[in-house]
């Protein structure tokens, strides 16, 4: 797992010491590990793993610079990309939120093992989360990777962000449409869109996209409403 890590992050630009690598490597075997017991990841194979899980949420990195600031993974499962991007930019204040507990008992468990600083384990649906005062209007970045459309991804994550904050959504190709529906509720969520990043992984063909939105004005008091009704009107 190390030489392909080491080996695509270099071919992405993307600088790492050997020690973080080490970090990565030693994270990714404590997934498949674990994903043996529960279901973390439905890819397997080691090297596919390491591409499409640790590479894919490093190459957010590519499009940000999160430096010192704060960073909500809505959705983060096994801690993609959270926990990825933490290892490689330490300094990050993360915080990771799932539905499910399990996942976030090894995400607490493994970011302890890893010797990882200033990384908050939260369980939580993120449409409850995002109306608690200690959570709403809070970051500087949130970040999401394959938890659902578009225009309910927006609505899970845009209240978290303070006003200036940036919305990082991680997607594959094909999103426009649901990127293009999703529009006006991004909009009255204070959302404005920003130019999508496109890009493709190492030796790895498949076209992904990180959908970039920032927000510009505070979410109205309404948002985020329930997931039923959220549901309801993204189904139109
Ligand atoms: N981001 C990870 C996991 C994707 S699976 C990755 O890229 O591998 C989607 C995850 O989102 C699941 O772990 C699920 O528990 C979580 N999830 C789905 N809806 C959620 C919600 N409303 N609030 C919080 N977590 C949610």
């Amino acid at each position: 797992m190390e030489s392909i890590l080491k080996t695509g992050l270099a071919a992405m630009e993307i600088p790492a010491e050997a020690r973080q690598i080490d970090l990565l490597a030693r994270y990714g075997r404590t997934v498949l590990e674990r994903n043996q017991v529960m279901n973390l990841t439905a890819v397997r194979e080691p090297e596919a793993f390491a591409r499409r899980n640790i590479l894919d949420s490093a190459a957010l990195l590519r499009c940000f610079e999160p430096g010192a600031g704060t960073l909500i993974d809505v959705g983060t499962g096994a801690g993609f990309p959270g926990m990825v991007l933490k290892i490689l930019r330490p300094d990050l204040r993360l915080t990771l939120l799932d539905a499910t507990g399990k996942k976030v008992a090894f995400l607490r468990e493994t970011a302890a093992a890893l010797g990882l600083h200033d990384v908050r384990c939260v369980q939580g649906r993120g449409e409850e989360l995002g109306r608690d005062p200690a959570f709403r209007e809070q970051f500087d970045f949130a970040a999401a990777r394959a938890v659902a459309a578009m225009a309910l991804l927006a609505e899970l994550t845009l209240p978290f962000l303070r006003v200036g904050g940036q919305l990082l959504a991680m997607k594959a190709e094909d999103c426009e449409a649901e990127t293009a529906a999703a529009l006006p509720l991004l909009r009255k969520l204070g959302g404005e869109p920003l130019p999508a990043f496109t890009y493709t992984l190492p030796e790895d063909d498949a076209v992904r996209r990180v959908i970039r939105a920032e927000k510009r004005a505070p979410t109205p008091a309404l948002y985020p409403r329930t997931w039923a009704k959220m549901k309801k009107e993204a189904q139109g």
